[in-house]
């Protein structure tokens, strides 16, 4: 569990190119320049943790790459304090960007394997979710709603409609709808029944699937 001067180095560059494909965030590029990505992928893969990429992580699926993270971060509207519930944990990295940034973090995901190897690694990189939860992200976390901002890590065939309701009336949920290529679509809930609905852009990522596995 290493972090050399070498990975700060690769990671500053890793922040300039994110900041040339357009994210102006700084709290987000602050927290991208400060994790550790490659600790998030297996030891062999550190070569690929600092270019711009999504990569392959345990249980056939990806840890998304960076530009997916921040701008989705972005498009959150994330402040410290914020209460989020993030929909497919995966290897925890975005999960980090949202504490990072001093978000409260509930997180879901439906691959046990995936589940217990996050939950054990997080702490040890004093990241400290308010929750981390193994279930189906599909039907959202009734008992903490409601929450300033969800976000789905994962390609949803359609928008869930417990995650519509689960917003406080101001918060946004950001998700990548579509079955082979998703729309970025963010809803930001605007009374009891309105919600704006924005789109941004094309993203590929893997299925948002049906039930715990
Ligand atoms: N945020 C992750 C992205 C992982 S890829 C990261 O930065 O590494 C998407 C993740 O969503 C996978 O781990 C997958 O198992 C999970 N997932 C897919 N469908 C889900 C569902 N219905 N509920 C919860 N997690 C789901």
């Amino acid at each position: 569990m290493k972090d050399t001067f070498t990975h700060q180095g690769m990671r500053k560059r890793l922040v300039e190119v994110l900041q040339k494909k357009g994210i102006t965030n700084t709290d987000v590029l602050n927290a991208i320049n400060k994790i550790p990505r490659h600790l998030f992928m297996d030891s062999g893969f550190i070569d690929h943790a600092y270019v711009d990429k999504a990569f392959p992580i345990a249980a056939d699926q990806t840890i998304s790459q960076p530009y997916t993270v921040a701008r989705q971060t972005e498009l959150l509207n994330v402040k410290r304090g914020s209460k989020i519930l993030e929909i497919g944990t995966g290897s925890g990295y975005q999960t980090a960007v949202l504490l990072e940034i001093g978000a409260l973090v509930y997180s879901i995901e439906r691959q046990n394997e995936l589940f217990k190897k996050t939950k054990l690694f997080l702490p040890k990189l004093g990241y400290r979710p308010k929750r981390l939860i193994f279930g189906d992200g599909y039907i959202g976390l009734e008992s903490e709603a409601p929450f300033d901002g969800i976000i789905v890590t994962a390609g949803a065939p359609y928008v869930p409609k417990p995650l519509l309701a689960q917003l406080k009336i101001g918060g946004k949920l950001v998700i990548p709808v579509g079955d082979s290529v998703q729309i970025m679509t963010v809803f930001t809930r605007t009374s009891k029944v309105g919600f704006d609905k924005e789109e941004f852009g094309e993203f590929r990522f893997v299925p948002l699937l049906e039930d715990k596995n």
